[in-house]
């Protein structure tokens, strides 16, 4: 099998990267910069070398497109230009790039779980209507609109949660005040965490690739999301720390500005598509996904 993965060098393209690579698929990474390619198993092409010409995809029986801005910054008016226009023109790009190739590849896109609006009580699933109330859903109301446009033979579009993992995302700064036994909840801890262990956002990517039932929509979050205040508990539990210095959300507004509104609103986001698809979690629940993380760092 060979698929191609565009922003394959960030967090989870990186974790990807190595899971096809170790199943002996070929991998195409799709970046902007130009790196040597390893001969064995990964090559490595830029955005500009396939404007001029698609051979190095041509074969791919999918396109895993990663590609934009972190949102992981303060949201100034020019940091959101980028988080948007980076996500459109990946896509665009990827719809000339599929445009070309002989037999149209399947497409995986990332996006978001922003289109359902924040909300304390009520809980999402692929079919809830869109709630256009910030910033970041906009982002993605337009990312979908162009992920529908690309000639492609099925269309995934991943609405990823918060992906739990030891090297990258947001796991390694959550954990960390916890490290120094001042963990707490932040702002009022009701606030929805949609998480997901990074193993099994990866084998879900590839579940939607090889899967035909899978197409559309589909949320990456795990099936038992829980409170930021559940959460805290559950990694002082895993961890053998106290939960005791709770952040008060002016704090979290001062240091972050808009984007604090990821920490101190939430959603309850449920993984209907993947399951009714016939997809299984390695880790449905927080305090197995967190044991498995803590352990990865003692080396298990
Ligand atoms: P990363 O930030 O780790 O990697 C994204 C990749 O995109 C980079 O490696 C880079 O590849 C490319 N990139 C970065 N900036 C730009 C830019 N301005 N223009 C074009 N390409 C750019 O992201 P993740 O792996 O964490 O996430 C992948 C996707 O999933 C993103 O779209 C993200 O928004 C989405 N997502 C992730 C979540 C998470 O918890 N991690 C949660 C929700 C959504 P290169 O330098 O090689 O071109």
């Amino acid at each position: 099998m060979k698929v191609a993965i565009a922003g394959g060098t960030g967090f989870i393209g990186g974790h990807l990267t190595r899971y096809y690579a170790e199943r002996g698929t070929e991998v195409v990474l799709i970046s902007r910069s130009a790196r040597a390619s390893d001969k064995e198993r990964v090559k490595y092409v830029t955005w500009s070398e396939l404007e001029k010409n698609v051979s190095a995809v041509e074969g791919a029986e999918a396109v895993i497109n990663l590609a934009g801005e972190s949102i992981n910054q303060r949201w100034s008016e020019a940091a959101k230009a980028r988080i948007l226009d980076s996500r459109l023109d990946s896509v665009r790009r990827v719809a000339d790039i599929a445009g070309r190739l002989e037999r149209k590849p399947v497409l995986v896109n990332a996006s978001g779980m922003s289109v359902y609006g924040l909300s304390d009580t009520e809980s999402f699933s692929e079919e809830s209507p869109h709630r256009l109330d910030h910033f970041l859903a906009e982002v993605v109301e337009k990312w979908e609109a162009e992920i529908r446009r690309v000639p492609a033979a099925r269309t995934v579009m991943l609405r990823v949660g918060v992906v739990l993992g030891r090297d990258g995302g947001a796991y390694p700064k959550m954990r960390l005040p916890f490290v120094f036994g001042a963990g707490g909840r932040i702002g009022s801890g009701r606030q929805w965490l949609s998480w997901i262990h990074v193993d099994d956002i990866i084998r879900l990517i590839d579940y939607c690739v090889t899967q035909e039932e899978m197409a559309g929509p589909v949320n990456a979050t795990a099936p038992e999301p829980v409170t930021n205040d559940a959460f805290g508990r559950a990694l002082a539990k895993v961890m053998g720390r106290p939960y005791l210095f709770p952040v008060p959300g002016l704090v979290m507004k001062l240091i972050f500005g808009e984007m604090s509104m990821l920490l101190l609103e939430g959603q309850k986001v449920l993984p209907q598509a993947a399951l009714s698809g016939g997809f299984r979690f390695t880790y449905p629940t927080i305090e197995e996904a967190l044991r498995s993380l803590e352990r990865r760092a003692k080396g298990g």
